[in-house]
């Protein structure tokens, strides 16, 4: 069974190489994640460009995420070497964006010490360097380090979401999606969403003409709109990161599995993201305790799980993807999938007034038990924007799943969904030559046998998008 997980890397200096970015193809890389906060927008076009170019010599879909940042407060870059932070030692904090040495951090935020709290903590890097705030004095922080370690790159430096004086998306993620809509861009995601309102306001069209809207959970306010975020939403992230920072880390799993439900019942892809192989940025191997919670996300019902310095500025990122592949697919042969959509078949939620999302919720339910009753091992979906693939996926069926769409966006938002081998339908036509041409395709690309009995669901309904005909059919036998 091949794996059904997805997995997204994040590109930086370590992988932005086109050798690199082929091995991490070939090493199973489904989304290739695009940060705005080491590079230009010009630079990450040129990346973008060369994803698609490799993915097509390769043969494989691959979908592209640029991740605005929000407004995220960073340090000034440390360089090219890691620093190391002692516990004792006296570190002060100015507003800069040139570079940050152990004794002086430059901030790169100019309403920094508006919204700082004199005396409190600070986390740097995901909780990697706690400091202990001191008083102001001019343009300068004080600060002593009470929990040492290293930081490297331009690592975050957490203010409370609430105390921020700016909010997402902020004028330069507006600017940023204006040019990557111009770059067809398969996927956006919004840091520091606090309420559905901020996602209004990022001005891309309706999907399935926009790209897929990925909101990053990592604010406490997130966690009390969270419903409204995720129906307005085309998928969602655990950002651990930033959300431990916000919540405590302790609450993290409880919130991981809540988020990750909610995403399920409404058919949103959810990420994992965040320190899922943190020891290998520069370790040949994950601990036990990352394998543990790579399976764990799985089995919580993530659609993909991600990693960002892992494969950004680690040693070998190939082999991260390589590792994370293998260890995703374990946890995918153990999955429970008949105790998993027997109990979906309770939590689904439909907004009854919807017929389009009311409709197709029933016909899913309806596919995912005629699948089990009769040991259909083939899911055909013949989909537009992708909508009937989601909504089938979140059954979890040990059915492979064939999403088809003619949309070559849609092909790529595919990626990020569990389980769904992402096919281009060359005729966008009627409906009747669609599903005869997905079954000719599921045989010659998807490598179902002639005469083997699938599921096929479609929408025959020009005028909405519910998914409203399931048809059990044999694929033909080759002309
Ligand atoms: P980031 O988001 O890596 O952009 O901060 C993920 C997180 O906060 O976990
Ligand atoms: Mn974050």
């Amino acid at each position: 069974m091949a794996r059904r997980t997805k997995i997204i890397a994040t590109i930086g200096p370590a992988s932005e190489r086109e050798p690199v970015l082929r091995d991490l193809i070939r090493a199973g890389m489904d989304v290739a994640r695009l940060g705005m906060a080491h590079s230009t927008l010009e630079e990450n076009a040129e990346r973008l460009s060369a994803i698609r170019r490799i993915a097509a010599e390769e043969g494989r879909p691959v979908g592209v995420l640029v991740d605005l940042p929000g407004p995220k407060v960073r340090a000034a870059s440390f360089g090219d070497d890691p620093v190391v932070f002692v516990e004792g030692a006296a570190v002060q904090l100015r507003i800069g964006h040139l570079r940050s040495r152990a004794a002086v951090i430059e901030v790169d935020y100019e309403a920094f010490f508006r919204d700082v709290e004199p005396g409190g903590r600070m986390s740097i890097g995901d909780g990697r360097v706690i400091l202990q705030l001191g008083d102001r004095d001019g343009d300068r922080l004080s600060s002593t380090v009470i929990h040492g370690g290293v930081l490297s790159g331009r690592p975050g430096l957490h203010i409370p979401a609430d105390r921020l004086s700016v909010s997402a998306p902020t004028p330069e993620d507006l600017h940023a999606v204006e040019f990557f809509l111009e770059h067809e861009v398969d996927m956006i995601a919004l840091s520091f969403v606090r309420s559905a309102a901020d996602l209004d306001r990022l001005g891309t069209p309706p999907h399935p003409h926009g790209p897929l809207v990925v909101s990053k959970i990592e604010t406490a306010a997130a966690i009390a709109d969270l419903t409204g975020i995720i129906e307005k939403s085309g998928a969602v992230m655990v950002a651990r990161g930033d959300l431990g920072n916000e919540c405590g880390i302790e609450v993290l799993p409880v919130l991981q599995k809540q988020i990750i439900r909610q995403c399920i019942s409404l058919g949103r892809p959810a990420i994992t993201a965040t320190q899922m192989f943190e020891s290998m940025i520069e370790g040949p191997e994950p601990t036990r305790a990352e394998v543990s919670d790579v399976a764990n996300a799985i089995w919580d019902g993530s659609s993909a799980v991600m990693l960002s310095g892992e494969t950004a500025v680690g040693i070998d990122p190939a082999n991260v993807v390589a590792t994370m592949a293998r260890v995703a697919r374990h946890a995918d042969e153990n999955f429970d999938h008949h105790g998993w959509t027997a109990e979906l078949a309770e939590l689904r939620l439909t907004d009854a007034a919807d017929p389009g999302t009311s409709i197709t919720d029933a016909m899913t339910v309806a596919t995912a038990r005629a699948v089990e009753e009769l040991g259909i091992r083939t899911i055909v979906c013949v989909s537009g924007s992708g909508f009937t693939v989601r909504s089938m996926a979140r059954f979890r069926p040990s059915a492979r799943i064939l999403g088809f769409s003619a949309d070559e966006r849609t092909v790529r938002q595919l990626t990020l969904s569990w389980g769904t081998e992402p096919i281009h339908l060359p005729e966008d036509g009627e409906i009747d030559l669609r599903v005869i041409e997905a079954l000719e395709l599921a045989r010659d690309q998807g490598g179902v046998e002639a005469g083997e009995l699938v599921a096929v669901l479609a929408g025959t309904d020009p005028t909405s998008r519910a998914t409203n005909e399931l048809r059990l059919e044999r694929i033909p036998a080759p002309a």
